[in-house]
């Protein structure tokens, strides 16, 4: 019998690929290292979801669901893998518990790790308590506590969201963009003005990058929600004791602004996963420039510069939910194809 198909972290892109090949009858071992399923979207709880307008607990849940309950998929969670050595259709794996995987093909979707704000400090995060971010604004609405600010749970009459942190920023050595956080703020934004339709909503940015469909949120947000949007570049965020101000320029008037706000949030990028470097060791792959795991070129969907080793959704960089899941699927044909062939040797 083929050996089963490792894949390893169960985020969008790799529930998508389990459930890909549990589908054609290939066994799977997924490996995870919290002790709940579905990345990011369920472990830092997220909100309503873009572009779907579903709640990730249901929509990621129940992809969660569709791999728990396939007698094809076992599941190891809490656990790394430490070490992985053999050749395509034979490769042998130990995990972090004490077991062993043996396994004919892996893929990589260990996805990304939240930019930490505090590499900002200019912009407050850390120093005062209403510097939130977009992930903390995410739990403050799918918890159902509402959005309030942390130092004293008040509603804020003012919000300021900063596009592009840690991203696009090249003097602290991320010059990606994060594809999505334009989008996710939009969408914030209108939940906010939803909750609270007295508070003021501004966003403040470089360029908007709704691409696409997206476009819809960067519109709807100013004629139905009538969010504030200001082309602009902050220099600094600071507090006169009682609000935050936030000071910059314009850059479409060409002046400087200072301004009064309760809450501020950033909208935090997506740096590599910060294991990067140790899976590229344990798996023998190589990472691109920026720290990201490299893929091949476009013949072999996903496939890394290690034979029989292949990679998926944020771990190759920025993502949204949609391509994860799709490069997942991908993975996974690509992952069968070699699992499955009798003289297994390359992809
Ligand atoms: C604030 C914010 C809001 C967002 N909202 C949206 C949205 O509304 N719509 C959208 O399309 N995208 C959104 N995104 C992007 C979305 O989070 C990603 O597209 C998605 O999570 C990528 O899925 P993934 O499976 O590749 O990675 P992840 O979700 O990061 O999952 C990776 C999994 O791998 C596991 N893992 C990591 N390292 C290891 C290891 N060494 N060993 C074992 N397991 C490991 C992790 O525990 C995790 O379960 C948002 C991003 C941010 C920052
Ligand atoms: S998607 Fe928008 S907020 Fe995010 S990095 Fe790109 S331009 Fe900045």
């Amino acid at each position: 019998m083929t050996k089963p198909v490792l894949v390893l972290g169960a985020g969008p892109a790799g529930l998508a690929a389990a459930h890909a090949l549990a589908s054609v009858g290939q066994p799977v071992v997924l490996v995870d290292k919290e002790s709940k399923l579905g990345g990011a979207p369920i472990i830092s709880g997220y909100a309503k979801l873009v572009p779907s307008g579903e709640w990730a607990r249901d929509a990621i849940g129940g992809m969660v669901r569709r791999v728990e309950e396939n007698s094809l998929v076992s599941i190891r969670m809490n656990a790394r893998v430490e070490a992985f050595e053999g050749e395509p259709g034979n490769f042998k794996a130990r995990l972090s518990d004490g077991s062993s995987v043996e396994a004919g093909a892996a893929i990589l979707c260990t996805g990304f790790t939240h930019f930490d704000s505090v590499n900002k400090p200019e912009w407050g995060f850390g120093t005062f308590p209403d510097v939130v971010t977009t992930t903390q604004v995410e739990q403050m609405i799918s918890s159902g506590r509402g959005v309030r600010c942390p130092s004293d749970g008040r509603k804020p009459q003012r919000v300021a969201i900063l596009l592009c942190v840690g991203s696009r920023d090249r003097q602290i050595g991320r010059e990606w963009c994060s594809k999505i956080c334009c989008t996710v703020s939009c969408n914030i934004a209108m939940e906010i003005r939803e909750e609270l339709p007295d508070c003021h909503v501004y966003i403040y940015y470089m360029d908007i990058r709704t691409y696409g469909l997206n476009e819809t949120y960067y519109w709807k947000s100013q004629e139905e929600f009538k969010v504030k949007y200001i082309k602009a570049r902050i220099a600094e965020v600071t507090s006169d004791g009682q609000k935050l101000i936030v000071k910059g320029e314009d850059t479409l008037v060409k002046r400087p602004i200072t301004i009064p706000f309760d809450m501020v949030v950033h909208a935090i990028g997506m740096d590599p996963n910060v294991e990067n470097k140790s899976l590229a060791q344990v798996f023998g792959v190589n990472l691109q420039e920026h720290g990201h795991i490299a893929r091949g070129s476009y013949g072999a969907s996903g496939q890394t510069s290690r034979a029989g080793v292949f990679v998926a959704g944020a771990a190759t960089g920025p993502e949204t939910i949609d391509d994860s899941i799709a490069q997942g699927n991908a993975a996974a044909m690509a992952a069968y194809a070699l699992a499955n062939r009798k003289d297994a040797v390359a992809a």
